[in-house]
């Protein structure tokens, strides 16, 4: 059924925004075009009455931008080091921004150990009701500055997902650079056609993604995948549309078809 009217009355939303939909392509510094087209939206579905948790990606992409290096660093300790720098940086336009439009931010980093530590999970899952009771936009990370293999998500979908999960969300919407869920790789066939709506993910979503379930991966479909099984399973919708479509939020709340729906 092509009906997404039920969206309009949804509450607490996570909104995960990926790097490439906040930087420059060519440079990789912050677009303050992007940026403001996303914190504006975001502004104005505070101002309409909602809860909403950022979830942001870029403090490695900015951090590498700030510093001017040339490749992208490889060594763990460097890869940390550019994201401190890189944090710090996105956070300052993120308050600013916000407060532009008069409203308030709290940074939030967090690594995969809170999903198996009890005080942890419970003490984020305090945090994020008492900053949307005290009016504030919680914009959460990864906290790559301490976070090793062994406690990392690696990639924001699935810890958007968390995020969605611990904040007991009813939507959660991933943006990024693509348009959502096709049924064949649109770089092969030009007659792909985005899915509108998906009741089941199976294996064969899975592979009209031309992914496999077993590999593990840092972003792309595979793990968009992961993070709308982890939100279907608790009972989350979960939508991947484009950031760069414009009021792309508003659209999605106004119950436009747009993007990829999975469904809970
Ligand atoms: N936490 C990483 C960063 O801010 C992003 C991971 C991702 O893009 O999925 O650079």
């Amino acid at each position: 059924m092509k009906n997404r009217t039920h969206l309009n009355t949804i509450n607490r939303v996570v909104i995960k925004i990926g790097s490439s939909s906040i930087t420059h392509t060519k440079t990789g510094h912050i677009s303050l075009q992007k940026l403001d087209h996303f914190v504006r939206q975001v502004s104005d579905l505070k101002n309409a009455g909602k809860e909403v948790i950022v979830v942001t990606s870029g403090a490695q992409a900015v951090g590498i931008s700030s510093l001017n290096l040339d490749v992208k660093p490889s060594k763990l300790e460097e890869k940390q080091a550019v994201a401190a720098v890189g944090q710090a940086s996105l956070m300052m336009i993120y308050q600013k921004l916000f407060r532009e439009y008069n409203h308030h931010v709290g940074q939030v980093l967090i690594t995969k150990e809170i999903i198996d530590d009890k005080s942890r999970y419970q003490n984020a899952k305090n945090t994020l009701r008492a900053l949307l009771r005290m009016n504030v936009i919680p914009i959460v990370n990864e906290n790559d500055t301490v976070s090793t293999e062994e406690i990392e998500f690696g990639d924001n979908d699935r810890l958007s997902a968390t995020v969605a999960i611990i904040a007991e969300a009813e939507l959660l919407i991933l943006l990024s650079d693509i348009d959502g869920l096709y049924n064949e790789d649109p770089k092969d066939n030009k007659d792909a056609r985005i899915i509108d709506s998906v009741n089941e993910i199976n294996e064969d979503i899975y592979n009209m993604a031309g992914v496999s379930k077993s590999k593990t991966g840092t972003g792309g479909m595979l793990t968009k995948l992961m993070a709308a099984e982890m939100a279907n399973n608790e009972g989350i919708d979960m939508i991947i549309a484009n950031a760069s479509t414009p009021y792309v939020i508003q659209k999605i709340y106004d119950g436009e078809i747009i993007g990829t729906i999975f469904k809970s």
